[in-house]
């Protein structure tokens, strides 16, 4: 981590009067993960912060220590505005690009204290920014966190309710401490949280043992129905509409990980998710080695991501998007053969 990039940071925070912490719309573990880290790290060292955050996390994140102290544009925009209004520090985090926070996007636009961004996302839009720690490489934002209190000497002040936020936005953003992303240095994290008192295994039990029965009924028909292996391609895709996912009252988060199901199918070099939405298909990319999902996104999707983790859209309903996104596979694939082969 910079030194001087985190020191600027830190005395911008110390200078500040009213500090909101903002991260990317449809909330996932490290973005709340990361959110609550900093709000209680900040809390330990006695200075107020109010996390805004576009929207509501899925349920299985509810347990984290400082969930319900999170305010949400999309229950209470009003309440929203008027913290940024009174702000004068916003730290954006798990995003590097006013786009990416939904309706909040003209909020942040239109902000006018001092913006700092603390993100690994690929692609920054660092004029936005008036400080900023980029780093692509690391495996999650939750990790900056833990690194940019390292960085200022201040490993006391990490409390269990911190150190619990932290090891949840590694783990979630990591597969369970798998990806290629993760490092010594990351595991060196985790013994120093687990050093300070953290019962990792209950927080694996927290956010993975929750499954209900609609969302079990609903992974096993889409496995059993929905499915679709292209072998000559070595992708798979799996595709939910409006009706199917009301027909097994599929709530926000009750889909995740059924993309990495189809990733982890022998001879699946590639996996796709398409989500039907109101306005929209939602659709997850996720690949193996060095294919890179992320372009695609970007290209094709009106959106971007890490290399082997991305995401976008279609305007539209599904078939449009099924129909966009056959098209554009085959040529995606002879494109990147190389990184499809390189793959045993
Ligand atoms: P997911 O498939 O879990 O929604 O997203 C995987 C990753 O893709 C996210 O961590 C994020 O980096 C990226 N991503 C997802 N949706 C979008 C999007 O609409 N725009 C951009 N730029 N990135 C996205
Ligand atoms: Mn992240």
């Amino acid at each position: 981590m910079n030194q001087e990039s985190a020191n600027q940071i830190f005395e911008l925070i110390t200078n500040a009067e009213n500090i909101v912490i903002v991260a990317h719309k449809a909330p996932d573990g490290d973005s709340i993960g990361s959110s609550l880290a900093l709000y209680h790290f900040l809390s330990a060292l006695s200075i107020d912060s109010t996390v805004c955050h576009p929207d509501k996390a899925p349920d299985f994140l509810e347990w984290m220590p400082g969930f319900s102290d999170i305010h949400t544009h999309e229950e209470s925009s009003a309440d929203v505005e008027n913290h940024l209004n009174r702000a004068d520090l916003l730290i954006c985090l798990d995003f590097n690009s006013p786009t990416r926070v939904g309706k909040m996007e003209n909020l942040l636009r239109n902000f006018e204290g001092k913006k700092v961004m603390i993100d690994h996302h690929l692609n920054p839009d660092l004029e936005f920014f008036d400080a900023y720690i980029s780093e692509p490489p690391v495996c999650s934002t939750a990790q900056l966190i833990f690194e940019f209190i390292e960085s200022q000497d201040k490993l006391e002040s990490l409390n269990l309710d911190c150190a619990a936020c932290i090891y949840t936005g590694i783990m979630t953003d990591t597969g369970s401490f798998r990806f290629s992303s993760v490092t010594s240095k990351t595991h060196r994290i985790g013994a120093h949280l687990l050093e300070i008192g953290l019962d990792q295994s209950k927080i694996h039990e927290r956010v993975f043992d929750q499954t209900t029965e609609d969302q079990i009924k609903l992974t096993s028909y889409t496995l059993l129905e929905k499915l679709v292996i292209k072998k000559d391609l070595e992708v798979a895709y799996i595709s939910l509409t409006q009706e199917e996912l009301a027909k097994f009252d599929a709530k926000k988060g009750d889909t995740e990980g059924l993309v990495n199901r189809a990733l982890g199918i022998k001879g699946v070099k590639m996996a796709v998710f398409l989500k039907e939405d109101v306005e929209i298909v939602k659709i997850s990319f996720r690949s193996k080695g060095k294919i890179p999902v992320n372009q695609l996104a970007q290209e094709h999707f009106e959106g971007g991501g890490h290399l082997n983790a991305a995401g976008g859209k279609v305007v539209g309903k599904m078939n449009s998007a099924l129909h966009k996104l056959v098209t554009i596979l085959p040529n995606f694939v002879n494109k990147n053969k190389a990184t499809f082969n390189e793959i045993s």
